[in-house]
């Protein structure tokens, strides 16, 4: 399969082998053992071209019960502590747009994973703000939040609100989604001539990749090369700004998808890019909808080894006990009643 940024076929599977021989104790295994995502349990591949790392595919409806199913193993007793270091991070987050507003502030929208809430603290400075979070729960908590218009996250996609918004925050959600090249065309098409684009993404390398150092839900692995590369193959933003940050390694899950650390060090960082982008197109493309599809279209061949794999628990995680194990039945059996929770 293509490069899901630059298209190119120069493609490779990681593996461990590649690891081990850069190692000093190379302890050499004649076997090709591939890397495979601990979380989705799919292959993970790199671009040679543009050196984006991700899952080699997952269905957008693969992700979307993976956000609207609800805790499979380990709950905290207390999140307290997270949510005190997501609104210090969407602080932090804030105050860099804040240095880069467009002229004119009349709509903004907040796309989020599991953050909604913090889209709250941009309705001071825009006369309407919309909100929509891949997880559905945190949707229901944002619909709470006063003067926030929230909106499905499948709904966004709606003509309606085409050249509408004036700003959209991208809040950890593009090393989440199926098309990352689609969700930045979106954006450009929401966006009026002009508007503002704040993206932010964890920095990953391939040993943090190699490492299993991302969330759970995270299969997009950016680099600054690759993620420049995606603006300049999309073609409708500059880039104003570019900044580099830390953010706890604590907040790289959003839901407790899978196994989370039970003695979570809070102290520990990670890298984070936010770039902030300016929308210079004039023309719309038409059709987005056309354009997912045929990428998923192309995408067929690896779907069903990605969903058996990942329905199956046949991940690094089905070595561990049947509680912390991915329980197909259980996902299929979910009832409404049980999301509620
Ligand atoms: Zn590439």
């Amino acid at each position: 399969m293509p490069c899901k940024i630059c298209k190119s076929q120069d493609i490779m599977s990681l593996h461990h082998n590649s690891f081990h021989a850069n190692s000093e104790s190379s302890n050499s295994n004649p076997d090709v053992r591939h890397i495979v995502h601990s979380g989705i349990g799919a292959q993970i591949v790199k671009c040679n071209v543009c050196n984006f790392m991700s899952v080699e595919f997952v269905h957008p409806s693969v992700i979307n019960i993976i956000y609207e199913t609800p805790p499979l193993s380990f709950i905290p007793k207390d999140v307290s502590k997270q949510q005190e270091l997501h609104k210090q991070n969407c602080q932090n987050q804030s105050l860099f747009v804040k240095r880069y507003m467009p002229e004119v502030k009349e709509r903004a929208l907040f796309l989020g994973v599991g953050r909604a809430e913090n889209a709250q603290r941009y309705c001071e400075i825009f006369n309407e703000v919309f909100s929509s979070d891949l997880v559905p729960q945190h949707n229901k908590l944002a619909g709470g939040c006063s003067g926030l218009r929230v909106l499905p996250f499948a709904n966004i996609q709606t003509p309606d609100l085409f050249e509408t918004f004036n700003l959209i925050i991208l809040s950890n959600i593009f090393e989440r989604v199926a098309f990352p090249l689609n969700l930045i065309r979106l954006c450009a098409n929401l966006l009026k001539q002009g508007g503002r684009l704040l993206l932010e993404v964890p920095k990953m390398s391939e040993s943090d990749v190699f490492n299993s150092a991302y969330g759970r839900e995270e299969i997009n692995f950016f680099s600054s090369k690759s993620l420049e590369k995606l603006i300049e193959v999309d073609g409708n933003f500059k880039i104003i700004k570019t900044e580099e940050s830390i953010e706890p390694i604590a907040l790289r899950d959003a839901t407790c998808f899978g196994l989370q650390s039970k003695n979570t060090d809070f102290s520990n960082k990670r890298s984070i890019v936010r770039l902030i982008l300016e929308n210079k197109r004039h023309i719309l493309n038409t059709n987005l909808v056309d354009i997912e599809q045929q990428d998923i279209l192309k995408h067929l061949s690896t779907l069903s080894f990605a969903l058996f794999v990942s329905a199956s628990g046949l991940s690094r995680f089905s070595e561990l006990t049947g509680e912390t194990a991915i329980d197909a039945k259980y996902i299929k059996n979910l009832s409404l009643t049980q999301l509620d929770h």
